[in-house]
């Protein structure tokens, strides 16, 4: 297959495009495309800071790469969660993640359009240092063994990372959610005519009391051409899972959403875009739940419905009476 730019030989059709490019163009038109969805949602602009949430995964460093490529002044968050799994699936994260920025600290680096020679930074903060439990130890806690750590492991990440772009004054908080991971969080989501989380859905969560923005720059491109990205750049990421992912819900949702693909070029796509365009023109207007009266938590004064402490503070309380 040729690539349809220069008729040299393609890495990747994309036949949800109709697309086949070579190493060279497929590198230049994924940023192209990041930069679309940019600017199509209002994502952030060019003066302000963006802290990507830096797992080590191939999405996140591809973002960050496409991020800086494009000039913008982004920084990096690895956040260590303390999961083993046999393989030492935090420690390996972040070495993937220290790689990845330690490329951009020999200065001069001609990808990197800083004409203030600034470099990008990667802020790394230990949940087990800085709150005394791994997510697995915190969850085996507090749950008492049933079940697998996911609950307790997004709610301290949102809180983290909420709190680390508010004390640091970054403008947004970017992950790489991609098209796939989107599709997926919309099936589960229709599935079960959540129209709460269907009215949040998108690639802008506007900021809010407190809240930092939220914003899915990768959200119109397949995982497969994140995968292809980070070989054609050359970005070193992590390959394994979390060892809690396995058999989780959307992994299965992605399943069968891959199978309606090969059957039907697109139709992944065409289900989230239209889904955006649906809610573009109003379709959940009558569903937005209209914002919660917030107030600071007592502990560490991030936002919070609950009366005194929020959720992410009352769980370490419960943590710490189980030690
Ligand atoms: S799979 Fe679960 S435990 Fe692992 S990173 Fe995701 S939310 Fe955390
Ligand atoms: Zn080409
Ligand atoms: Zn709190």
């Amino acid at each position: 297959m040729k690539c349809r730019k220069c008729g040299e030989t393609a890495v990747i059709n994309m036949r949800q495009h109709k697309l086949a490019l070579c190493a060279d163009h497929f590198g230049q038109w994924v940023p192209a495309q990041v930069e679309k969805s940019i600017h199509k949602y209002k994502m952030f602009t060019p003066e302000e800071r963006v802290l990507v949430a830096a797992s080590g995964g191939k999405d996140s460093l591809a973002l960050w790469d496409i991020l800086l490529r494009l000039g913008y002044h982004a920084d990096g968050l690895y956040l260590g969660l303390g999961i083993d799994g046999g393989f030492d699936y935090s420690g390996e994260s972040q070495r993937k993640c220290e790689a990845f920025v330690s490329k951009f600290e020999s200065s001069n680096n001609p990808e990197v359009a800083s004409p203030d020679s600034w470099t990008p930074t990667l802020h790394i903060l230990s949940i087990p240092e800085l709150y005394g439990a791994s997510i697995p130890q915190a969850a085996q806690r507090v749950q008492r063994g049933r079940g697998k750590p996911c609950s307790v492991c997004g709610l301290i990440k949102r809180h983290e990372m909420n709190r680390i772009a508010h004390d640091l004054g970054y403008s947004a908080l970017a992950t790489g959610h991609n098209l796939d991971d989107e599709a997926a969080a919309l099936f589960g989501n229709t599935m079960t005519w959540q129209v709460g989380y269907l009215a949040r859905q998108g690639p802008v969560l506007p900021a809010q009391d407190g809240f930092a923005r939220k914003i899915k720059p990768l959200c119109r491109l397949y995982e497969r051409e994140m995968a292809a990205y980070c070989l054609v750049r050359g970005i070193d990421y992590i390959y394994e899972e979390c060892p809690y992912s396995l058999g989780a819900t959307s992994i299965a949702h992605k399943e069968l959403l891959a199978e309606l693909e090969r059957r039907s070029p697109g139709a992944r796509q065409n289900f989230y875009l239209s889904f955006l365009k649906a809610k573009e023109e109003g379709f959940l207007d009558d569903h937005q739940v209209p914002p919660a009266r917030m107030h600071a938590c007592e502990r560490c004064g991030q936002p919070t419905t609950a009366p005194d402490l929020c959720a992410f503070c009352r769980l370490w309380v419960r943590v710490k009476s189980q030690e």
